[in-house]
C-alpha cells in the first residue's frame, strides 16, 4: 500500500501531526508499537503551554483537545517553606497555559483522528525505514503478518528510544548530551492536588507537586544519583521528604501508585531531518521537565512539520528544507530556559557559591518586572520570529 506520509509513533508529536495532516487532506498512516490502552494511559506531562493551545485553536481542534481543561494561573515557589506566587499569565500579557495531562491529550487526539477516518495501526512490531534518500518505504509486522508501505515522507515521532533516529547514518548526525548531575524521583499518588503547581526550594533539596486529576498528584523529589535508589524508600520516608521540602508538615499522604526515576538529561540531535525522514519531539531532543517543555516542544515540532509537509506535497518544499533549522532554534531556546530554571531551584552538591547564585536568580523574579516577564514569556511558549 502507499500513503503520502507514514508517521511512526502515536505520542503527542505523532498524534498532533496526524490530526493536522488529516485536517489538511493529506493521507497518512500512523504506526504505533504499543496497544491502544497502553498509549492512552501513559502518564507523563501535565501542562499544555499557551503556544501549544493556540496550535490546536488554529487547527480547529481546541474544542476536542481543551474541553474542560482548567487554565494554569499561579505558580507557587516555596523557598525554605515561605510561599511566593507568580501570576504567570498576567506577567505574560494574558497568555495562559492549560492543565492537560498528557494521557488525556493523547486520548483526545487519538479519538479525533480515528473519528475522522484516520488510519492508526497499533502493535506494529519491527518497524523499519528503507530508502530514505530516494523513494521511502516502511515495513512492519503485526498479527496478520509483514506489511510494506510506500510513501513520500516519513515522520519519526517515536520518542527517544524509537527506530527513526537510529535509521539515520551516525555520521549524518551531531548529537549533544548533557547530564545535569541531579536525580529526580517521581511518584504518582492518590493525594489531593495542590492549589497551584508547587515547587519547594531549599537546602534539603528540591521537591514539587503537580495536579494529575481531581484526586491525584505527581510529586518530584531531588536525590543524589549513584548514592541511593529512592525507589527502595519506604512510603513513610517519601512522605517525610516531601513534607520537609515542600514546607508543609500537614501534607496528606496517600497510596503511591507509580514510582519512577526521571533522567535529568538533555539531548539534541542535529539536523532533525535526513533525506525524506523528519524527526519530531523526543525522537530528536529530550529536555529536563523543568519548565514543562518536553511535550510542548513535541507539539510545536509537529505543527511546523504538518505545514511543511502539506506545502511540499502541494509542490513547494521550501518550508520542509527549513524545518530542522526552525525547530532547532526553539529547541535550544527551551533547553537554555530549562537549564536556567533547573539551576535556580536545585541545590546542586550543596555548593555555597551556586546556592547564592540560585538565590539571586530567584530574588530577581520577584523584584525585577522585566525578569519576571521574560520568565513568564518562556512559560507561555515562544512564537518564533524570523
Ligand atoms: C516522568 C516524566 C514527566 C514528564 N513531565 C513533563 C512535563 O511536565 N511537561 C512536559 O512538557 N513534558 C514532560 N515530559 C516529557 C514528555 O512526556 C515528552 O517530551 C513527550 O512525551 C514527547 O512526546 P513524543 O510524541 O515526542 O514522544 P513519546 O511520548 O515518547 O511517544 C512516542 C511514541 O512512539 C512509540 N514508539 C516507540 N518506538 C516505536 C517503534 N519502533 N515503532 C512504532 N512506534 C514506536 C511509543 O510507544 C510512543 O507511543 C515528561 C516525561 C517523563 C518521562
Amino acid at each position: 500500500m502507499s500513503a503520502d506520509v507514514v508517521v511512526v509513533g502515536a505520542g503527542p508529536a505523532g498524534l498532533t501531526l496526524a490530526n493536522l495532516l488529516q485536517r489538511n487532506g493529506i493521507a497518512c498512516v500512523v504506526l504505533e508499537a504499543r496497544d491502544r490502552s497502553y498509549v492512552e494511559q501513559r502518564q507523563r506531562a501535565g501542562v499544555l503551554d499557551h503556544y501549544g493551545g493556540q496550535i490546536f485553536e488554529r487547527a480547529g481542534l481546541a474544542a476536542e483537545v481543551l474541553a474542560g481543561a482548567p487554565v494554569e494561573r499561579f505558580l507557587e515557589l516555596r523557598y525554605e517553606g515561605k510561599p511566593h506566587l507568580l501570576d504567570v499569565p498576567a506577567l505574560a500579557g494574558g497568555r495562559a497555559g492549560w492543565i492537560v495531562p498528557q494521557q488525556m491529550l493523547v486520548r483526545r487526539l487519538l479519538g479525533t483522528f480515528l473519528a475522522g477516518g484516520g488510519d492508526l495501526r497499533f502493535e506494529a512490531r519491527e518497524v523499519a525505514l528503507h530508502d530514505l534518500t530516494s523513494a521511502p518505504r516502511v515495513t512492519y509486522t503485526d498479527a496478520a503478518g509483514p506489511h510494506e508501505i510506500e510513501c513520500s515522507y516519513v515522520a519519526g515521532c517515536d520518542g527517544f528510544h524509537g527506530v527513526s533516529r537510529p535509521s539515520i547514518p551516525e555520521d549524518e548526525l551531531t548529537t549533544y548530551t548533557f547530564d545535569h548531575g541531579i536525580g529526580w524521583y517521581t511518584v504518582l499518588a492518590d493525594a489531593p492536588p495542590p492549589r497551584y503547581p508547587l515547587m519547594g526550594i531549599g537546602a534539603n533539596g528540591f521537591a514539587a507537586q503537580f495536579a494529575r486529576g481531581p484526586g491525584a498528584s505527581r510529586f518530584y523529589v531531588q536525590y543524589r544519583p549513584g548514592a541511593e535508589d529512592p525507589r527502595a524508600w519506604p512510603d513513610d520516608r517519601t512522605w517525610a521528604e516531601l513534607r520537609v521540602r515542600l514546607g508543609d508538615p500537614g501534607l496528606p499522604g496517600g497510596a503511591i501508585t507509580d514510582r519512577e526515576i526521571v533522567e535529568m538529561r538533555s539531548f539534541v540531535a542535529e539536523p532533525m531531518a535526513y533525506g525524506k525522514l523528519f524527526l519530531a519531539g523526543d525522537a530528536a531532543h529530550i529536555i529536563t521537565p523543568m519548565g514543562a517543555k518536553g511535550m510542548n516542544l513535541a507539539i510545536a515540532d509537529a505543527d511546523v512539520l504538518a505545514d511543511a509537509l502539506t506545502s511540499a506535497l502541494r509542490g513547494d518544499d521550501a518550508a520542509l528544507r527549513a524545518y530542522s533549522d526552525v525547530c532547532l532554534r526553539r529547541t535550544w531556546d527551551y533547553q537554555d530556559f530549562s537549564r536556567w530554571f533547573t539551576e535556580m531551584v536545585h541545590d546542586i552538591d550543596g555548593d555555597p557559591f551556586r546556592r547564592r547564585l540560585a538565590r539571586a536568580r530567584f530574588d530577581r523574579l520577584f523584584t525585577n518586572q522585566a525578569a519576571a516577564a521574560a520568565f513568564a514569556d518562556m512559560m507561555a511558549g515562544v512564537e518564533l520570529v524570523s
